[in-house]
């Protein structure tokens, strides 16, 4: 097996110590190494988890799962290996006319990480999260033994590793209900808001199933928390091409970081001017572009420079929202133009949790929002005071994007989390799946 040590970070690129990387050439070179090597290591896809849970002292890269893809034309059912992208996925099933029903903000996650983290998409109102679609894993244990588990067999081994942040066992391979898909154009109405109250009541009222709001959390005074509402659903279209590659590529830049807070003003003050422009008008968009706009840059988190950068990602209750209206959402976004406001804020409405088959799931009724912050002292302080507010209003955080919450938040904030551990340690006594977000957590 191929080795080498490796400065890895997440998505965010926060620097850490170097990490022992482990890169089997397939699935049985892996399951001989799990087998013969007893050591605790973390499953590593393709590193889009923004903090430190695809982090570790020993990395266990996945991307060599590429067990083929077999689809049941007639029911949708797709069986493939759990190291495949969903931009991979997509470019073989969609000529075909099918697609997986959940697809989180870009293409470039592995199903491993998909199910592990329990991904949602823009749709999440209507079709709930990843591993609702799930029907079966195969999955290696500590020791190298490998089995299949679903709803009906090994139920516990599928709960604990739906949403489990790989912690409770690697994923070999996943068996995925796809829905269909015959158009890859999108209708997208844009409503252009001048605060959070209306985007929330728009995204609340909305009849389309794929809903999403770009936030301005960078600009001052009245201007901050205006949004462009994007509501959208598949129709038949003239977009039949499949995924483009990315169109530009940003590479590294290790002592700037571009991301400055006036060029993140200029920035949103741009994507509001271009937004509203299109206030009321329904356009048609390809799947990439209605998806994944960020993905059209290569290495976009590059921007950030050495320090890296941080999201903070909450998801507050239906119930405060009821009570509060956006009044919390603006709180968090006036406490982070303290220190000089976020670039890329995102707020949707969720639906149902799951978490009947995933404990640990993130996604709930009530609104997420998510926003990137340069990494530094002063952003450090502001993520760590959203967070206590977060759990004083009875939300949660996105594990797939935190770096920063501590141990003794996290138990307060997830109910399911004393289930988790139950199920967790009846699997993995010893605790041989690690990484640096399950020691910060003490998961
Ligand atoms: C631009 C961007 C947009 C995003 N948008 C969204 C969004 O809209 N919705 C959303 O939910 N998320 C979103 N994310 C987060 C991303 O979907 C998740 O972090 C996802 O888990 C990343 O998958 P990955 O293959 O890169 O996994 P990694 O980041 O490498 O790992 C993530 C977790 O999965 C575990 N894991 C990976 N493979 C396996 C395996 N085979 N077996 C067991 N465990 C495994 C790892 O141990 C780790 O805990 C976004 C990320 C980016 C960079």
């Amino acid at each position: 097996m191929r080795t080498h040590h490796r400065h890895l970070g997440g998505w965010g690129r926060l620097p850490r110590a170097r990490s022992f990387v482990l890169d089997p050439a397939n699935e049985a070179e892996l399951l001989e190494r799990l087998a013969t090597d007893p050591v605790p290591l973390i499953a590593r896809g393709l590193g889009r988890s923004y903090g430190d849970a695809c982090t570790g002292d020993r990395l266990l890269l996945t991307r060599c799962l590429a067990a083929p893809l077999q689809l049941d034309g007639a029911s949708g059912v797709l069986t493939a290996g759990a190291g495949h992208s969903l931009g991979e996925i997509l470019n073989q099933t969609l000529p075909l006319g099918w697609a997986p029903a959940v697809l989180p903000g870009t293409r470039h996650v592995t199903l491993g990480g998909a199910v592990s983290a329990d991904v949602h998409g823009k749709n999440h109102h209507v079709d709930g999260s990843f591993c609702r679609w799930v029907q079966a894993l195969r999955v290696a244990a500590p020791d190298g033994t490998a089995g299949w588990c679903s709803r009906e067999e090994n139920p516990e081994q599928f709960s604990a590793c739906s949403g489990g942040m790989g912690l409770a066992g690697l994923i070999l391979e996943v068996r995925l209900q796809l829905v269909r898909r015959d158009t890859v154009t999108f209708q997208r109405l844009t409503l252009a808001c001048d605060n959070l109250e209306m985007a929330l009541l728009r995204l609340r009222e909305a009849p389309q199933s794929h809903t999403v709001a770009w936030v301005d959390a960078a600009s001052p005074g009245a201007k901050l928390g205006r949004c462009l509402v994007y509501l959208g659903d598949p129709v038949a279209g003239p977009h039949r091409e499949l995924p483009r590659p990315a169109r530009l590529k940003v590479p590294p830049l290790p002592f700037f970081n571009l991301v400055r807070p006036a060029a993140s003003r200029a920035f949103n003050q741009l994507v509001w001017r271009g937004g509203h422009r299109r206030h009321g008008v329904a356009d048609l968009q390809a799947l990439d572009s209605f998806f994944w706009p960020l993905d059209a840059v290569d290495g976009w988190n590059h921007l950030y420079g050495h320090a890296g950068f941080l999201q903070f990602q909450c998801l507050l209750p239906v119930a405060l929202l009821d009570e509060r209206g956006a009044g919390p959402l603006h709180q968090l976004l006036e406490l982070f133009a303290t220190v000089g406001g976020g670039t890329l804020a995102v707020m949707k409405t969720m639906g149902e949790a799951g978490r009947e088959v995933a404990p640990l799931a993130f996604p709930g009724p009530g609104a997420t929002l998510a926003l990137d912050l340069p990494a530094c002292a002063e952003t450090r302080k502001a993520v760590r005071q959203a967070n206590r507010l977060v759990l004083d209003w009875g939300g949660r955080i996105y594990l797939a994007k935190d770096a920063l919450l501590s141990a003794a938040e996290y138990r307060a904030m997830t109910p399911g989390l004393a289930r988790w551990h139950g199920l967790r340690d009846r699997l993995d006594s010893q605790r041989r799946w690690q990484s640096d977000l399950s020691r910060r957590l003490e998961l």
